[in-house]
């Protein structure tokens, strides 16, 4: 049997991590770990039990409900992948919306937040065969990883792609909006205090601006089997 190895991917919003960690998830007969969508089910709780909303994000409560917190991911056959669950409810659309992405960096910020997070993280890839995308995979999570890639596009490229994704599904968004989302993502996550997104100095970088998803995936794949 080949070994199994960890596969940490990091990188800006929008760049495409997702599709990728899932591609060769599929694959290699992985795990795939979105730990985004764990800091957007955070997020929606905060929204949902109005920790955080317009008039301002009251950090404390949410700290003190954390407990309450339960998230899962539960394989869906007709998606082909692990939909997120949020105390046993599937909440893999309301996550993704405009309203949760102008919240999440602010929740992913909170260190008790994180650590909960990181714990649960740490967890489903103890036995390695994993995927895991997010903003600190190769840096805090799984340092060790076997592979580490950090992902970057410009910043236009991003917010077309999230532009078409959400529209595809409905959701009535403009495209300087998303923009300005992506932007002020980038600042908010790469400045925080507690685990910034930084590229590892052994990920590799690649930035897929101009690649098909065709030939990402066989440059990244490539890399994949150079390490089995
Ligand atoms: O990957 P996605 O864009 O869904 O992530 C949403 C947000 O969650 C990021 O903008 C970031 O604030 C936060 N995040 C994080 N650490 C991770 C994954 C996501 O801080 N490992």
């Amino acid at each position: 049997m080949r070994k199994k190895i960890t596969i940490a991917i990091d990188g800006y919003s929008s760049t495409g991590k997702s599709t990728i960690a899932k591609e060769l998830a599929n694959k290699l007969g992985y795990v795939y770990v979105d730990t985004g969508a764990m800091y957007r089910m955070v997020s929606l709780f905060a929204m949902r039990n109005n920790f955080i909303n317009t008039h301002g994000f009251f950090r404390e409560k949410l700290i003190d409900a954390l407990e309450a917190i339960e998230l899962n991911f539960v394989f869906c056959e007709e998606a082909g992948f692990a939909e997120a669950y949020l105390n046993g409810i599937c909440v893999e659309n309301e996550i993704r919306t405009l309203e949760v992405s102008n919240y999440v960096s602010k929740v992913a910020a909170v260190p008790e937040v994180r650590k909960k997070l990181v714990s649960i993280q740490k967890e489903l890839g103890k036995n390695k065969g994993v995927v895991m995308d997010g903003r600190d995979i190769g840096t805090v999570v799984f340092p060790d990883a076997e592979l580490k890639l950090f992902m970057t596009a410009s910043a236009d490229k991003r917010a077309q792609r999230r532009f078409d994704e959400l529209t595809g599904k409905g959701e009535a968004v403009r495209y300087e909006d998303i923009l300005e989302n992506v932007v002020k993502r980038d600042y908010e996550d790469s400045n925080r205090k507690d685990s910034p997104l930084v590229k590892a100095p052994d990920a590799i970088e690649i930035d897929n601006s101009d690649l098909t998803k065709e030939t990402q995936f066989s440059l990244i794949f490539d890399l994949v089997v150079n390490k089995l």
